[in-house]
């Protein structure tokens, strides 16, 4: 192991504890007063933090895909699983669904995002974009080529992942469907014996 440099030779290295306490006691005292003083105003605003401004929601809300649907709902399931509207972001479940999308509008909701409620400024550039846009939809008569693609994409999409979500619930109906009929049979000549045979043992 090295040595502490400050172990060798006569040079003095006590002058960092010669300081004046008692200009140092003073000099903490005042800071800590200006501290308190301070601390009543900042303490209630906090920090300031930098959030993004708002931005559009890039997915669809799903409000209807548990409707009409039979659910069994215990107190001690988890809360995704409660009745009414799970926001996974703020873990909180909304009764229905206009106080849903109030939640997910709201404040708190953004805020967990990471957004203020601000919006950003849009440039020159981006409102005459916007006007572009819009110019050429009322020229083909509400939407573009383009908007024409993307719905029928989207449908698509949205088709397929019905399709795969029937698929499961079949294959788990099966499923359940097997395990009932793996119960132990009964065996045909008790049965007959007992006079529930079925139509076939009724000719012996
Ligand atoms: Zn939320």
């Amino acid at each position: 192991m090295a040595q502490p440099s400050n172990s060798g030779g006569g040079v003095d290295n006590t002058f960092r504890k010669k300081f004046d306490r008692e200009e140092y006691l003073q000099r903490a005292r005042a800071r800590e007063e200006k501290e308190a003083e301070a601390g009543k105003r900042t303490k209630s605003s906090g920090p300031p933090v930098q959030r993004k401004p708002l931005k559009h929601r890039d997915y669809e809300v799903d409000l209807e895909s548990r409707l009409g649907k039979t659910q069994v709902v215990t107190p001690i399931a988890p809360l995704s699983q409660q009745a009414g509207y799970y926001c996974s972001v703020c873990e909180c479940v909304v009764k229905d669904s206009a106080n849903y999308l109030d939640h997910i509008n709201g404040k708190k909701h953004q805020r967990a995002l990471g957004m203020s409620m601000r919006s950003e400024r849009a440039t020159l550039e981006q409102v005459k974009d916007r006007f572009e846009v819009l110019k050429k939809r009322k020229d083909t008569g509400g939407f573009t080529e383009q908007d024409f693609d993307e719905r029928i994409l989207k449908q698509q999409q949205e088709e397929e992942e019905r399709k795969r979500q029937r698929r499961e619930k079949k294959k788990e109906k099966k499923k359940e469907k097997t395990v009932v009929e793996e119960e132990p049979e009964i065996d045909p000549d008790v049965a007959a014996l007992m006079g529930f045979g079925g139509f076939g043992s009724s000719k012996k």
